[in-house]
């Protein structure tokens, strides 16, 4: 008997029996997605006919997701991610930065970026280290070169603050201004239009993929300062008294003219940019300088909102709400938040899902899509807003790639569900497939093996 070795072709198919369509923002049947082998993109995707799925001949190499309750989507992108955060729950991040060694928080990250993609996300939009300079780079080029598993990711490196501003908590500072407590720098501290574009200078040359800048935060919290500080209480002060959200409220870092020169110099470099805003009137003062994302945006203290998202339209300002971290660590601005998205979408603000996931574990990223649907937002319109949304997020053609939807040269990022999110709310935890760049990492439930383990070569076979 004679073996014949049947060399792989330049394309494998993936055949599926529904799938969801981004573009169309409609769930199709019977479409297959033909893959090039060496470069991991799409070359071609088709729809058969009924008739020939009878007799559809399955090459070797093809993947076969069609079958009833599977639904093939492209690869989810979490829109904001912090991979060297584990759950605040666990350890508020003050402690994860000032206690963990770094070592610890670097193999913890490699722990987190598998469990993303393991959870169907293919690609991360990675917004700062928090107080590990651009860790964030390395681990991006290190999942690039193949040496461990994890999603596309575009990351922010340090972020940009003013002086003073984030991340200054602690009182065990000696009255000499020396010695004390020291907290690790969480930010890339300028000021000024000359400062500001120093700084993004900077950030580029750190390797980040996208400029990002606070442009609030609750700065004054030294006044007031609360258990989440360096204290020496668990208890708040409990002045003013009367209204405890507005404590500690997020005021301006910067002012319109360092806005506007962060967003110019990052134009240059051809980087998008995501601006940091807890209140609305920082978010309209970053929309007004035309920054590509304005995240968070939970409160609204200044009456603002309105005219915020109208300036974010005008702008094409993509808002990244973070709802999965509203839940765990603001949940009394929950309801407020949920009623601002559904506004948002309502008058056709550009809005696209991250978690902030680091705040929650890294692995239950598609928390944030669930809530969009608590939000009474369709599905088809989640979906499209966790792919599409999420690559116009990152930067859209600034990234140099395309993906998110199926088109010929969109990256292969094929995500198959054990369930119909139509008809199962939990389906997006039911992720049974996983290809990322036209390589599988997970296939009927259960992780591929993720490390080459060295083989002996011919030469040492004597
Ligand atoms: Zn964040």
């Amino acid at each position: 008997m004679t073996l014949r070795v049947v060399p792989l072709s330049k394309t494998f198919t993936v055949h599926s029996s529904l799938l969801f369509d981004p573009k169309q923002k409609a769930f199709r049947k019977n479409i297959s997605i033909e893959v090039d082998r060496d470069t991991g993109s799409i070359t071609n995707v088709y729809e058969r006919d009924d008739e020939d799925d009878l007799r559809l001949q399955i090459h070797v190499g093809d993947i076969d997701l069609r079958g009833a309750g599977k639904c093939v989507l492209p690869g989810l992108v979490d829109s904001h991610t912090h991979v060297f955060l584990h759950s605040y729950t666990d350890r508020p991040s003050i402690e994860q930065m000032r206690d963990a060694s770094a070592l610890e928080r670097i193999i913890r990250a490699t722990s987190h970026v598998r469990a993303a993609l393991l959870a169907g996300f293919t690609t991360y939009r990675d917004l700062g280290t928090e107080a590990l300079g651009n860790a964030d780079a390395q681990l991006r080029d290190c999942i690039n070169r193949g040496l461990v598993p994890g999603p596309r990711m575009f990351v922010a490196t340090d972020a940009l603050a003013s002086n003073g501003s984030y991340e200054i908590r602690r009182e065990n500072k000696s009255l000499s201004g020396s010695g004390g407590l020291i907290v690790p720098r969480a930010s890339d501290p300028c000021d000024g239009v000359d400062g500001v574009r120093a700084g993004v200078r900077r950030r580029v040359g750190d390797g980040a993929d996208i400029i990002k800048f606070y442009a609030d935060y609750r700065r004054k919290v030294m006044r007031f300062p609360g258990p989440g500080t360096s204290n020496t209480s668990n208890q708040s002060i409990l002045f003013p008294p009367d209204d405890p959200r507005r404590r500690n409220p997020a005021v301006p870092l910067f002012g319109q003219d360092e806005m506007d020169a962060i967003v110019r110099e990052a134009k240059l470099a051809e980087l998008p940019v995501a601006a940091h805003a807890g209140e609305t009137k920082a978010a309209l003062m970053a929309a007004r300088a035309g920054v590509t994302t304005v995240e968070h945006m939970f409160e609204d203290s200044n009456g603002l909102l309105d005219e915020t998202l109208k300036e974010m339209k005008r702008q094409g300002t993509i808002w990244v709400p973070t709802l999965a971290t509203v839940e765990s660590a603001a949940p009394q601005f929950m309801e407020d938040c949920l009623a601002a998205v559904g506004k948002a979408v309502k008058i056709g603000v550009r809005v696209a899902t991250g978690g902030d996931t680091g705040v929650i574990d890294h692995g239950l990223n598609a928390r944030e899509l669930e809530l969009f649907v608590k939000a009474g937002i369709p599905i088809e319109e989640v979906l499209e807003m966790a792919t599409v949304g999420g690559w116009e997020a990152c930067g859209g053609e600034l990234t140099g790639y395309r993906f998110g939807w199926w088109e010929k040269g969109c990256r292969a990022d094929i995500i198959a569900l054990d369930a119909d999110p139509r008809e199962d709310e939990k389906a997006l935890r039911k992720v049974g497939f996983v290809m990322k760049d036209g390589k599988v990492w997970k296939r009927d439930g259960r992780a591929v093996d993720m490390i080459t383990v060295p083989e002996f070569p011919p030469s040492m076979d004597n």
